[in-house]
């Protein structure tokens, strides 16, 4: 079907996202695809966990072998928006959720009288009117805690079924932001569960009930001892991607996990990140938070016992 409607129709999950834009004529469309036929199972493999795409974020934010497991993974699927729409948003519909933009998540009237903008119906960015692309922000928060743990996603569409880690899903362009094909249908996310790794998701937003985030930092360290033998540090809401802070990474591997080391890896976690001034809160101060959500992940991570045990579900 969505091969055949083309840009008339959209697959809808929770449609928690979906729904608010389809009535802020952010999207015109003709026709819904319902995907509540994925699977809303979750089972682990030898060392990994399979999480089907049906799975609602409340679901994966309280089973207890993903908290055990990849305390990370739930702790982010648990700081979506509010409980009730945890309940029917899914985790492959945050992971397909549409990039934000002050001047683009607004209501139809908003957006003519202030102009349109090229992610809908204009032909400039309002917020860097020189450039030549969209920057809207990625904004999920389980996709960087996904990418940290090694994921891949499961996709049908029309030429078949097929793995892509999760990493190479996104592009750096804030309105073709999926690398995936739009008739492709995100079926499962797979995660690497190594008892050895610890993993911590710490979200920066204006109230702690609802909101999107405006920085976020997702962190899956390996420790032998005190040393970091691997890890993965991923930012939220600071590109039109989530941002792998790879220098970060390189920084910190093989060193021992101090006070200082933790400071010197945040400050080099914040140097690629560059918020513009089209999300809530000022972007300096953004931008100056970073680091600081960075440092809190390391030191939350770091002190959550390496997950003991992984469980055969089946
Ligand atoms: C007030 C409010 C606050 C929010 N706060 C947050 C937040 O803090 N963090 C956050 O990450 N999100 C937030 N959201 C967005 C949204 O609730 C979540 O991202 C949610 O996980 C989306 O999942 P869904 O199943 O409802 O997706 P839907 O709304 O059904 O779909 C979202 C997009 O993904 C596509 N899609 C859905 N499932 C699939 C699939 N399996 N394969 C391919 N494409 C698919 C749809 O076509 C659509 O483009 C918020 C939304 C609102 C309204
Ligand atoms: S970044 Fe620019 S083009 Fe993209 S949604 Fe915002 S104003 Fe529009």
């Amino acid at each position: 079907m969505a091969a055949d409607l083309g840009p008339r129709a959209m697959f809808v999950a929770g449609g928690t996202d979906l729904f608010p834009k389809l009535k802020r004529r952010q999207f015109e469309i003709d026709t819904l695809i319902g995907l509540d036929f994925l699977s809303r199972e979750i089972h682990n493999g030898s060392a990994q966990w399979v999480v089907g795409a049906g799975v609602t974020l409340a679901a994966a934010s309280n089973d207890p072998h993903l908290k055990e497991s990849v305390a990370g993974y739930a702790e982010a699927a648990g700081l979506v928006s509010s409980p009730p729409l945890r309940n029917a948003g899914t985790v492959g519909g945050n992971l397909c959720v549409d990039t934000r933009c002050n001047y683009y998540d607004m209501t139809y009237e908003w957006r003519k009288a202030a102009g349109f903008c090229m992610k809908k119906d204009g032909d400039i960015c309002l917020v860097a009117p020189s450039s030549p692309r969209c920057w809207a922000v990625s904004s999920s928060d389980t996709a960087p805690m996904a990418i940290a743990l090694d994921g891949v996603v499961g996709l049908t569409g029309p030429e078949g079924e097929r793995e892509l880690p999760v990493s190479v899903l996104y592009r750096d362009d804030g309105i073709d932001y999926m690398a995936k094909q739009p008739s492709e249908v995100v079926t499962s996310v797979t995660l690497a569960a190594d008892p050895r790794t610890r993993t911590a998701y710490v979200k920066l937003r204006r109230r702690g009930s609802i909101d999107f985030p405006i920085a976020g930092a997702a962190v899956a360290i390996q420790l032998d001892g005190d040393e970091v033998v691997r890890c993965r540090i991923v930012l939220s809401a600071v590109a039109s991607h989530p941002l792998e802070a790879t220098a970060a990474e390189e920084f910190l591997k093989g060193k021992r996990l101090t006070d200082e080391t933790i400071r010197e890896t945040a400050d080099i976690a914040a140097k690629p990140a560059r918020p513009l001034d089209n999300a809530d809160l000022a972007h300096f101060w953004r931008k100056r938070m970073v680091r600081v959500v960075v440092e809190d992940a390391l030191v939350r991570a770091s002190t959550r016992t390496a997950s003991s045990k992984v469980k055969l579900l089946g």
